[in-house]
């Protein structure tokens, strides 16, 4: 890591934070004995495989291998690098980070830094003219319009760029910030003569769009003039990337994962609305799609997607879009389509929560709606062409579903449908998974449990992370050298090293020094398993340990009798003796340890 900062400072902020309170925010989890157990985050789960363990300040998945720490957590689950979850836990725990980095991290953190700040001042700069007494009236007229209330301004941040032509350029300069950084976030635009800068967004009202932890990533914004077009956001940017932020995200992730579904709109005021009306599980896209990006965001909090989409022509053929990157992620994705000319934001303020929410509760899984549409509601009176074309479209995206048991349901009710022969389709699915196999290999399975590793070994390095108390007996019994796993050889050691130097067993300072994944996904899944009470590890302890050493002696053992027969074939009688005396002062001394 290029990054140095102080083993000390890190492990005061591991120390300082629980990892229950590092992720239990994003994954509803429960107590089962010494851990806590939920649905992973990072993989499709069905029974509860993502394991942790306070104790340890560990957590394991035991469907995929992901594992790691709090810092591990972190990273993984908002996507950034490990100075950044470094110093967003930091600041949780109150830790101050200092750090000696190479030039160029210091500088690329620097200019990330100086980007954020930049961002958060203009934010700043428009949240402040929107209370503007006259200057923001404008736009704070056309909030009370639209029925946006006081708390949602506080709570997204909302704002005004007054309609001047350089008042932020200004703003900026005079607290300090360099045009080139603003220049780079999009804030402000050269002049097209002369020199200077003048404001991108003028006479509009602000969307800031916040990142999971609160920095202000870029901002969208809403024309209140018919100056220009109607929404306007920022460009991409070192910050900004309108493809992986979502809108409304920052406040939404704790009920989205209460809930377990998150509702997707497309438009700023729609969402607020959604907000303000009790669906808080809700964000929006940017001015696309959902793309892939979004949804695997997304898919962290829940594998439950509900899109609310225009009932229009336009509106189902987008909505259909997302099918098959739900199919093949496993989500359940349902659609509500809106009545034509309607919007979330309109449909609320005219009917009211309650129907709304019937609205809501009434959503169609969005394959069965792509269904009716290729098939009618009389699938069996199709033509026969009507009835080929169909299966065209639809056998793919069935084809796409790796949950086999729903798979086979929607063959079923297809052919059903259909009124053809399930075992034809199946022959047709069949097919079409030999063609396309080359293309979309599906990702590979990571063995949970590395086979190859002699469950003795494993067990060892288990009960001393239990119980460091056992060190010294383990060190005593001299039997890491018979260890004929390297990694759990790794492994152990390292965990010496740690008690050597504290007296205990600190897993994340040991985790900390590991940079092999097999090793840490060792040490993590061992440090999430079911403990042992101290009697069961104090048996199961030496029972390893004699295995271990019988193993290691049985090894060497092999050996000197291929040599002894080697020496005898070819007439080497010193050589021979020599060896039989080795033999037998290994017999003897599995003996003395082994008695
Ligand atoms: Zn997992």
């Amino acid at each position: 890591m290029a990054q140095r900062i102080s083993e000390k400072t890190i492990q005061e902020i591991a120390e300082r934070i629980s990892i229950l309170d590092v992720v239990s925010p994003y994954v509803q989890l429960k107590q089962a004995g010494n851990n806590h157990k939920g649905l992973c985050p990072f993989h499709p789960d069905k029974n509860p495989s993502f394991v942790v363990n306070p104790e340890r300040k560990t957590f394991h998945c035991f469907g995929c291998g992901v594992g790691g720490d709090i810092f591990g957590f972190f990273m993984k689950f908002h996507n950034v690098p490990f100075l950044e979850a470094l110093r967003e836990l930091g600041r949780q725990a109150g830790v101050r980070i200092e750090q000696q980095s190479s030039e160029r991290d210091l500088q690329r953190e620097e200019s990330q830094r100086q980007a954020l700040a930049a961002n958060q001042l203009a934010c700043r700069f428009y949240h402040d003219h929107l209370a503007e007494k006259t200057r923001g009236e404008i736009a704070r007229r056309y909030l009370q319009q639209r029925g946006v209330q006081a708390e949602s301004i506080a709570g997204f941040l909302l704002g005004y760029a007054p309609d001047s032509w350089d008042g932020l350029a200004q703003f900026l300069v005079r607290k300090g910030e360099s045009p080139a950084m603003a220049l780079s976030l999009g804030l402000i635009l050269p002049r097209k003569s002369g020199t200077g800068f003048y404001d991108r967004f003028r006479n509009r009202l602000m969307f800031p769009i916040l990142g999971t932890t609160g920095q202000v990533l870029g901002f969208g914004a809403r024309a209140l003039d018919d100056q220009g077009p109607k929404y306007l956001n920022s460009p991409e940017s070192p910050l900004y990337h309108k493809g992986s932020n979502l809108y409304g995200l920052h406040l939404a992730q704790k009920s989205i994962r209460e809930r377990d579904l998150v509702i997707v709109v497309e438009g700023y005021l729609d969402l607020i609305a959604l907000h303000e009306f009790g669906f808080s599980h809700s964000v929006a896209v940017l001015g696309t799609a959902l793309t892939a990006e979004q949804i695997q965001i997304l898919q962290r909090y829940t594998r439950n997607f509900l899109l609310l989409f225009d009932g229009d022509d336009a509106g189902r053929k987008a909505s259909f879009r997302n099918l098959p990157s739900f199919l093949e992620r496993g989500i359940s994705g349902r659609v509500v389509y809106l009545p034509e000319q309607e919007d979330p934001d309109s449909c609320l303020r005219k009917w009211g929560r309650e129907p709304f929410q019937k609205r809501i509760d009434g959503a169609l899984p969005l394959l069965d709606v792509f269904l009716d549409q290729q098939l009618g509601d009389t699938g069996k009176s199709l033509t026969v062409e009507r009835k080929a074309s169909a299966l065209r479209e639809v056998l793919p995206l069935i084809n796409r579903i790796p949950d086999r048991l729903e798979q086979n349901l929607h063959i079923k009710a297809l052919a059903e449908r259909v009124g053809i022969e399930e075992l034809f389709l199946r022959e047709e699915l069949a097919d079409l998974t030999k063609r396309t196999k080359a293309g979309t290999a599906l990702p590979k399975r990571i063995p949970t449990e590395e086979t190859r590793e002699p469950p003795e070994e494993r067990m060892l390095c288990q009960i001393l992370i239990q119980y460091p108390v056992l060190i010294p007996r383990f060190v005593e019994s001299n039997v890491l050298e018979s260890f004929s796993s390297h990694t759990v050889r790794v492994a152990l050691a390292a965990i010496l090293d740690v008690y050597r130097e504290e007296d205990a067993v600190n897993l994340s300072r040991v985790l900390s020094l590991q940079t092999d994944p097999k090793i840490i996904r060792l040490l993590t899944s061992l440090s999430c398993r079911e403990e042992f009470t101290r009697e069961e590890a104090t048996v199961a302890l030496e029972d390893s340990i004699r295995r271990i050493l019988r193993k290691g002696f049985q090894s060497r053992m092999i050996l000197l009798n291929r040599r002894i027969a080697e020496a005898e074939r070819n007439q080497q009688g010193d050589l021979q003796n020599r060896l039989f005396q080795e033999k037998q002062s290994l017999l003897e001394q599995e003996k003395t340890l082994l008695r």
